[in-house]
């Protein structure tokens, strides 16, 4: 019996990167996903992935997490799609890097509107459901940077090091309800968000980590899936930091 079975799993940016390696992770164990994105194309491609190789298994969205009721309807359309939400994987992040002295206004919101409001946004939205059902995970992914702070990121690492402050309280708010809430933290991951680092960074920061490489995707949603699954049953609040070693 795969470990997802019956089980729904909505996962946000999940139409590229390590959202698309979480969302196809428990689609491999059986779980119906809810793919959602900011962009119509990149969710659709995501489930059509999924829904090749699991035919049903997934349905796409198209929203905004950083606007509230844009979210909540998405949220309402899940439900009425799968009945049910087991599993909230709030993935959906952006960064608008820059040293803190030059930083516009418009770049600090935009990081910390997407990255924590939008996580904030999507736990309104599906909790309500896992409240009834006495049960559920909920999995917010942070960053190293919001561990260690990394010059440049000042509206990142605040919205990251936020998520886990979100977490904490939020599970001890649901913990009575059979819920657990807990953070992955990556470090460097291959994706489209590392994809435009000059040489010089990447060598720099693969001389901070231990095991001297960039992650995969697939490395995240191993974690994602662990915490989600019955085995971790007992483990809520949190940190669970899967980046080489690097912030340890
Ligand atoms: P990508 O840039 O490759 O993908 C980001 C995903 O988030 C996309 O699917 C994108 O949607 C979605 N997204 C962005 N903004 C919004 C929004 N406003 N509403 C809905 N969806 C949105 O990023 P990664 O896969 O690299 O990162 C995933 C998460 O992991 C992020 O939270 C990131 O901060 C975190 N992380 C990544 C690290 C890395 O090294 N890559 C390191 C540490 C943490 P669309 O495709 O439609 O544009």
């Amino acid at each position: 019996m795969s470990r997802f079975e019956n089980q729904v799993v909505v996962v946000t940016g999940a139409g590229r990167g390590i959202g698309e390696a979480i969302a196809r992770r428990f689609a491999g164990e059986g779980a119906k996903i809810a793919v959602v994105s900011r962009t119509e194309s990149n969710s659709q491609r995501t489930a059509d992935a999924i829904n090749a190789a699991q035919p049903g298994a997934a349905m796409p969205y198209a929203v905004d997490v950083a606007d509230f009721d844009a979210v909540q309807a998405v949220g309402e359309r899940v439900l009425a799609d799968f009945g049910r939400a087991d599993v909230l994987v709030n993935n959906a992040g952006i960064t608008r890097d820059g040293l803190a002295m030059r930083m516009s206004s418009d770049d600090w919101d935009a990081v910390l509107d997407t990255n924590l409001k939008g996580a904030f946004n999507f736990v309104r939205a599906m909790l309500r459901p896992m409240v009834r059902q006495r049960g559920g995970r909920i999995i917010n992914i942070s960053s190293v940077s919001g561990l260690m702070g990394l010059a440049g990121q000042a509206n990142y690492a605040a919205s990251k090091a936020g998520l886990i402050g979100m977490t904490k309280s939020l599970a001890r708010e649901v913990a009575s309800r059979g819920i657990t809430v807990n953070v992955v933290a990556p470090g460097f991951i291959e994706t489209d968000m590392t994809a435009g680092l000059s040489e010089d960074i990447r060598k720099g920061a693969q001389a901070q980590i231990p095991l001297a490489r960039f992650g995969a995707g697939d490395d995240i949603a191993a974690a994602v899936a662990f915490l989600a699954s019955a085995e971790a049953a007992y483990i809520t609040g949190q940190v669970l930091a899967v980046d080489g070693g690097m912030s340890m």
